[in-house]
């Protein structure tokens, strides 16, 4: 339409034009709840009942687990984890506790292609992960094996690592590891059935070396269960030249949560 798109052209107009799409869309769509459909004030966000239920993880924690410690043990002391069975990777992080609502919000990231979720996630990851990001580092979203891509459409990890990228300036470079292994799902596997069937899921793709150049990985996941899966990544990674490498999921497993 002629004059509307002369509206739009005027900067001064342009604004409030949006603001009235905005408000448009909000009375047609009002935006609700990522998890219980409950109205809420702003799109991409959870009911505040919902939120509540949510665990952020903070320090204190271990620096090399990222998990949450009770009480302060003092700069640089490690979890008993930590101790008893070192990670491959540098450093670990989560931005929540992997508890009932971090259970529903992961499960329809994964099969509800909802894009909204991934930047509520996203942006709670960007916060959580501060201390990782930086120039000198690359994301690297966990694969599916192509059968499963293709199956599914859809990656949930490589949709969180882009918009962690449009949040932290990092870059993703989905294509350093490969899935070449079709390995069953890990979901109801014990914690040794979960390692012998992730080992050797992942290699280092052919062209890893020169796409690589000497970056920081940071590897990106929606839960971190057992921690099998991204130990399997970070091998491939290093087998492919990788030296610094760096994990951030959107939840994790924290053993003796209550929550
Ligand atoms: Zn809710």
């Amino acid at each position: 339409m002629e004059t509307g798109a002369g509206l739009v052209k005027s900067g001064a107009l342009a604004a409030p034009l949006r603001r009235f799409g905005a408000l448009l869309l909000d009375t047609l769509y009002p935006p609700v709840c990522l998890s219980c459909d409950a109205p809420v004030a702003t799109a991409d966000a959870l009911c505040t009942a919902c939120f509540m239920k949510l665990r952020a993880i903070s320090a204190p924690m271990c620096p090399v687990l990222g998990l949450p410690f009770e009480v302060s043990l003092g700069p640089g002391a490690l979890s008993a984890e930590a101790i008893a069975d070192p990670p491959p990777f540098d450093r670990a992080r989560a931005a929540v506790v992997y508890n009932d609502i971090a259970r529903a919000l992961v499960g329809k990231l994964k099969y509800g292609d909802r894009p909204e979720l991934a930047r509520f996630c996203a942006r709670l990851m960007a916060q959580a992960g501060r201390e990782l990001w930086g120039p000198d580092a690359v994301l690297v979203p966990v694969p599916l094996h192509r059968s499963r891509q293709f199956a599914r459409r859809y990656n949930q990890s490589t949709e969180l690592a882009r918009t962690l990228s449009r949040l932290t300036g990092v870059p993703v470079d989905p294509q350093l590891v490969i899935r070449g292994k079709k390995t069953k799902q890990q979901v109801g596997l014990s914690r040794d059935a979960r390692q012998r069937n992730i080992a050797g899921a992942f290699q280092p793709s052919a062209a890893m070396r020169s796409r690589l150049r000497g970056r920081r990985v940071i590897i990106v996941d929606d839960v971190v269960t057992t921690g099998a899966t991204v130990k399997a990544v970070t091998r491939a990674l290093k087998a492919g030249g990788a030296e610094r490498i760096d994990v951030m999921s959107f939840a994790r497993v924290v053993v003796g949560s209550d929550a």
